[in-house]
């Protein structure tokens, strides 16, 4: 291995495996530091791969389990075997993280097993397997995020748990008590209710989902409540008593006044995540970062420190796998001489429950916030034609366009596979297309996406079929 590159990057996750990727196709010798004993970082080991086969396989099962199947003319007695749904589990992980081992080798990458430390301009110290100090030209910071933590409530990962520790429990619990109505608390919320578990969400505001279009969060939390999901909105969780066999969990109202005790066996911690920069050295190396602890970065991901880069969650903007690929590539595209960029006003959000939650672009907040002027067509699953047939007619698909343009700038939905649908508007919005584009799309007949096409039809008042 060389110990002087063009490229060092710090973290095998989603930011900086594509960026090393990229980079070495454009011809740069690449190194790519990471701690972990396996490649991909959050997303593939801990993150959103575990926790979709977890919600792909509970998805299944509560159909089998509730009757749905029958409904369809398919008689099924289904058993729970959670230790063979961890094992399903665990081989996605592992052959998607020998996947991009696969990659680094095929694109002579050289993956740097050991802790990375900054310790001079174009300098870092790798500690582990291999000690060894690497110099090059240029450092990617791509080190990602870690948990925030509630003070006083330890998380231990059996009974009060992160989502780490949720993607990984050896029994169902009987009650759990989730603390934040976002991402993870829904998925992972949806995954254990779906297998038995009675589950009580706590939310510090008074809705959840912060961020997300009201209108679908709204739907979002009118369905899962259907489905037996308990939430408690405006309210925290102030402490956690470990008794012998219970958790008691005070929770008070977020404004104040009178707390009440809820008992559970199992309580996941899920309000949120920090940029991750532990013995990183970037106080020593002087680089600067803001009130969240997240690297400052300009336009083209350079730090204040000629030299050093930083991409995905340990810089500002949504915590994504694919927008911190997308930061990796443009990156490496910019180091290589090229042009790279990144449209963050085209970056999808998808929330797997079921129904699935996708939206891209603006929300009606947003573009009543900003006074801009738009016109909305919206376009209910009951009324599609496949959703019908497949008996699943929850949700709907909301399109924002701007008025006099009918420039897309945003859609919103919540309904069956809206996670593959999304990238239809993605593809129009980045194209600068208008409304009347998707409505002159020929779409496929029966599918789900002619939702999409109606929708867009509303924008100008003249759906066909609703
Ligand atoms: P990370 O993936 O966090 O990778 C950083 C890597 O850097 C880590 O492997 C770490 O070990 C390594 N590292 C840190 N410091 C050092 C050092 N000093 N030396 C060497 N190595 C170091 N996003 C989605 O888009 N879709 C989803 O469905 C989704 N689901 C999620 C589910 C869960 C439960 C969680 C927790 C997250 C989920 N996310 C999802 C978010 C997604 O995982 C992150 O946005 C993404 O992983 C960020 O990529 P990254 O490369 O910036 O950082
Ligand atoms: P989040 O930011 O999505 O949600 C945290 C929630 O906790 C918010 O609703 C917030 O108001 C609430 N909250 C904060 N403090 C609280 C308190 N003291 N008591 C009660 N509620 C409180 O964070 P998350 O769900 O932990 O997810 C972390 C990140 O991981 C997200 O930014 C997300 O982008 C990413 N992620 C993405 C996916 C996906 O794309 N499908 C899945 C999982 C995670």
């Amino acid at each position: 291995m060389a110990d002087t590159y063009d490229v060092l990057i710090i973290g095998g996750g989603p930011g900086g495996y594509n960026c090393a990727i990229r980079a070495a196709q454009l011809g740069l010798k690449v190194a790519v530091a990471e701690k972990r004993a396996t490649l991909g970082g959050t997303c593939l080991n801990v993150g959103c791969i575990p926790s979709k086969a977890l919600l792909h396989a509970s998805e299944l099962y509560e159909e089998a389990a509730d009757g749905h199947l029958g409904a369809l003319g398919i008689d099924v007695k289904a058993k729970l075997n959670l230790p063979q749904m961890m094992a399903h589990k665990a081989k996605a992980v592992d052959g998607l993280t020998k996947g991009v081992e696969f990659l680094f080798k095929k694109n002579r990458i050289d993956w740097l097993k050991g802790e990375a430390r900054l310790v001079g301009p174009g300098m870092a110290k790798i500690s582990g397997e291999a000690p060894a100090t690497v110099s090059a030209k240029h450092i990617v910071v791509a080190t990602g995020s870690d948990v925030i933590g509630l003070p006083g409530i330890a998380i231990d990962e059996e009974r009060i748990l992160s989502s780490t520790g949720a993607i990984a429990l050896a029994q169902v619990p009987k009650r759990l008590l989730v603390i934040g109505a976002g991402v993870i608390g829904l998925e992972l919320g949806s995954v254990w209710r779906r297998l038995g578990a009675e589950v009580t969400v706590v939310e510090f505001l008074d809705r959840i989902l912060p961020g997300t279009d009201m209108e679908v969060a709204k739907q979002a939390q009118r369905i899962l409540m259907r489905q037996g999901m308990a939430f408690k909105l405006g309210a925290k969780v102030t402490a956690v008593a470990k008794m012998a066999k219970v958790l008691k969990v005070t929770v008070e109202p977020a404004k104040g006044g009178e707390a009440e005790i809820l008992e559970a066996d199992a309580v996941l911690v899920c309000i949120g995540r920090r940029a991750y920069t532990e013995n990183l050295g970037l106080d020593e190396v002087g680089v600067k970062t803001d009130e969240r602890g997240r690297v400052i970065v300009d336009a083209h991901y350079a730090t204040n420190v000629a030299g050093i880069h930083a991409i995905g969650d340990v810089i500002a903007g949504p915590m994504l796998a694919h927008k911190a690929e997308d930061e990796g590539v443009a990156l490496a595209e910019r180091l290589a001489g090229k042009a790279g960029h990144v449209n963050y006003d085209v970056i999808p959000n998808v929330i797997y429950t079921y129904p699935e939650i996708a939206t891209v672009g603006k929300s009606e907040e947003e573009l009543k916030a900003a006074g801009v002027a738009y016109r909305t067509g919206k376009f209910p699953f009951t009324a599609n034609a496949r959703a019908k047939t497949n008996d699943m007619t929850d949700g709907f698909v909301k399109i924002l366009a701007e008025e006099g343009t009918d420039l897309v700038l945003g859609v919103h939905m919540v309904g069956p596979n809206v996670s593959e649908m999304i990238a239809e508007a993605c593809a129009v919005m980045e194209l600068g297309g208008s409304a009347e584009d998707i409505a002159r799309t020929c779409h496929a007949h029966p599918t789900l996406t002619e939702a999409v096409r109606q929708a867009a039809l509303g924008v100008d008042g003249r759906i066909m079929q609703m």
